[in-house]
């Protein structure tokens, strides 16, 4: 009787690890979560951000049973619209566009507000910026008049940040000049190649894009963003910036520091995601803050506090969880 007993006991084991579940389930064999997230061209700023947050979640792949991919994307709003219809659980988005999406403006205008939108946390600064081939003699938004100007795709977040700008400056990018919208990434080759004469991108510093647009052998310069008073006035998510052109990106053809303004890139999920998932990954990145921070040049400014700041959807629980228990909140 007692060797029965022993016998079905061995069977009913062996049937619950060969479907991988059951009362003798240990951690290493808890099913993996995939998630992936959605980052922007490859020589922008998210795609390693994307790969940096990814790596460290992987790290401890057998503690969470996480396994983060990264997906190259058009930018912002992609992701945005990605992660609501649950394509993508993750996300990189400015933080001007998590605002609008919250409050269903600008691109979210027809959809509404995106309701399950959540703020996980938000990472390096970024600037609105204006490059022009020197040959084209554009030293003001106003000298784009007739040009060919990249505005950026339709799914990017800085082609929004482009037509304020421009609106800013008086100029209608469906009348005033030949507007392409192009990704990122093409647009240094295509200036290169005498295609386009300038192009606006909103990118952390520093990033492959303009070490490539500057390096190339036909010379640009950063253009000057200015009277973006009434900008920060009209938007709550704008403020003033500068980008330190010479030292950042030194074949550039300016001499001094340009001004222009910015935001901030953040870090978004859907309140789909479970908590577990969202919490173990804060935890990650924060509590080994120093070596996220090695990772890439543009978080050199970064604190745990800032980066609190510039969020504008609500927290998702599982990142409320552990700011709660680091006194961060
Ligand atoms: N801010 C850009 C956008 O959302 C992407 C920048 C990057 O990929 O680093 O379109």
């Amino acid at each position: 009787m007692k060797k029965l007993f022993v016998i079905m006991l061995a069977l009913v084991v062996g049937v619950a690890f060969s479907v991988g579940m059951g009362p003798f389930e240990t951690k290493a064999e808890a099913k993996t979560t995939f998630v992936t997230i959605g980052t922007g061209g490859i020589t922008g700023v998210y795609y390693p951000t994307g790969g940096a947050i990814a790596k460290m979640v992987n790290n401890k792949r057998k503690e969470y049973g996480i396994r983060a991919t990264v997906e190259s994307t058009g930018g912002s709003v992609f992701n945005i619209n990605a992660i609501m219809s649950g394509d993508l659980e993750f996300g990189v988005a400015q933080s001007d566009r998590q605002y609008q999406a919250v409050q269903g403006i600008e691109d979210w205008k027809d959809k509404g507000p995106q309701k399950d939108l959540r703020a996980v946390f938000s990472i390096h600064p970024e600037t609105v910026d204006l490059i022009a081939a020197v040959d084209a003699n554009i030293n003001s938004l106003e000298d784009l008049k007739g040009k060919r100007v990249n505005i950026g795709n339709v799914g990017s977040g800085y082609r929004q940040n482009a037509i304020d700008a421009l609106e800013a400056n008086g100029l209608n990018w469906e009348k005033d000049f030949n507007a392409e919208s192009l990704k990122a990434a093409e647009a240094p080759g295509l200036i290169q190649d005498g295609r386009i004469d300038a192009a606006f991108y909103t990118v952390g510093h520093p990033s492959g894009y303009y070490k490539e647009a500057s390096s190339g052998t036909r010379k640009i310069k950063f253009v000057p963003i200015e009277n973006v008073d009434g900008l920060l006035a009209k938007y709550p998510y704008y403020a003033k910036a500068v980008t330190r052109v010479p030292e950042l990106y030194p074949g550039a053809a300016n001499d001094k520091d340009v001004p222009t303004f910015g935001v901030k890139a953040t870090f978004v999920t859907s309140a789909k995601v479970p908590d577990e998932v969202v919490y173990a990954i804060v935890k990650e990145v924060f509590d080994n803050f120093e070596d996220f921070k090695k990772l890439h040049p543009a978080y050199a400014g970064l604190t745990k506090q800032s980066m609190l700041e510039g969020l504008s959807a609500p927290l998702h629980p599982g990142a409320l969880k552990y700011y709660k228990e680091v006194g961060l909140k």
